[in-house]
């Protein structure tokens, strides 16, 4: 689709603030035009779409108890944060309205909860791994970046950005829009690691993977996988209470790195 003259505007805008923040992720530099405002987190499946089954526990109850958990230590701790749900109880809510309900807010994280499960080697196979969105369908979101452009434009254009309007006319900016999602989401997806691996956790790594639920995001996204339920020393971890405060804690000292690396005061 051609993108019309209004949306050239934004999108330059849009792709001066996507640069910035490459800057300032990758130098280190001062900037003081980007905030964390929104995250939206999925527990991954509900009610008719089921996960994955353990011995005794079930993904979608997992997730569920384990987004809640992350939702309220967000809201706890950082005031500034808005927390958005994709469900808050069994519900069914199919992949496409999970991100559309982060488009839509234009928020600046989408998180992802799954359990794992593996059919071989059910009681051997362990670990944690996170992934973002894979390479080969990222067209997809094109969409979401041009109507995050025009949303950026209206509230920050004038008091964040002086700089001249690079020729939108050309699609690398686009381009460089979603490489900079791309680094961004493994950046947080790193932080997610290394926070389990400091908890004894099995490192699978960060992978990318051409994930529906993750690649229409117009925001930096990520899909962990927080433990394998077909394993039955994980299947008990995940579900205990003292193994999930121990995964929300990973996941928020993550998010919480992430955020203070980006707003940079
Ligand atoms: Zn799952």
């Amino acid at each position: 689709m051609k993108i019309i003259p209004s949306r050239r505007v934004a999108a330059g805008f849009a792709a001066v603030f996507f640069c910035s923040l490459l800057v300032s992720f990758t130098n280190n530099l001062q900037t003081d035009t980007y905030r964390i405002r929104t995250i939206v987190i999925d527990a991954g499946h509900g009610s008719d779409i089921r996960g994955a089954k353990g011995s005794h526990a079930r993904e979608e109850v997992v997730t569920l108890q384990v987004a809640l958990k992350l939702g309220k230590a967000i809201q706890d701790n950082m005031k500034d944060v808005k927390v958005i749900y994709t469900r808050t109880s069994d519900l069914s809510v199919p992949l496409y309205k999970r991100i559309d309900i982060a488009n839509k807010a234009k928020a600046d994280l989408f998180i992802s909860i799954h359990c794992n499960s593996i059919v071989n080697n059910r009681s051997t196979t362990r670990g944690v791994e996170t992934m973002v969105a894979g390479t080969a369908r990222l067209g997809e979101q094109d969409l979401a970046l041009r109507e995050n452009a025009d949303i950026l434009l209206e509230k920050d254009y004038k008091k964040n950005y002086k700089q001249p309007i690079i020729d939108p006319e050309d699609m690398i900016v686009f381009n460089m829009m979603k490489q900079n999602l791309r680094l961004q989401s493994i950046r947080l997806a790193t932080l997610i690691q290394d926070e389990y691996v400091k908890t004894g956790r099995i490192n699978r790594g960060v992978k990318e993977q051409p994930l529906a639920v993750l690649q229409p995001a117009g925001m930096p996204a990520v899909l962990t996988e927080i433990g394998f339920i077909s394993n039955p020393e994980e299947e008990d971890y995940i579900s205990s209470e003292a193994g999930q405060t121990e995964i929300v804690n990973c996941l928020f000292n993550a998010i919480q790195a992430y955020k203070k690396q980006l707003e940079i005061q």
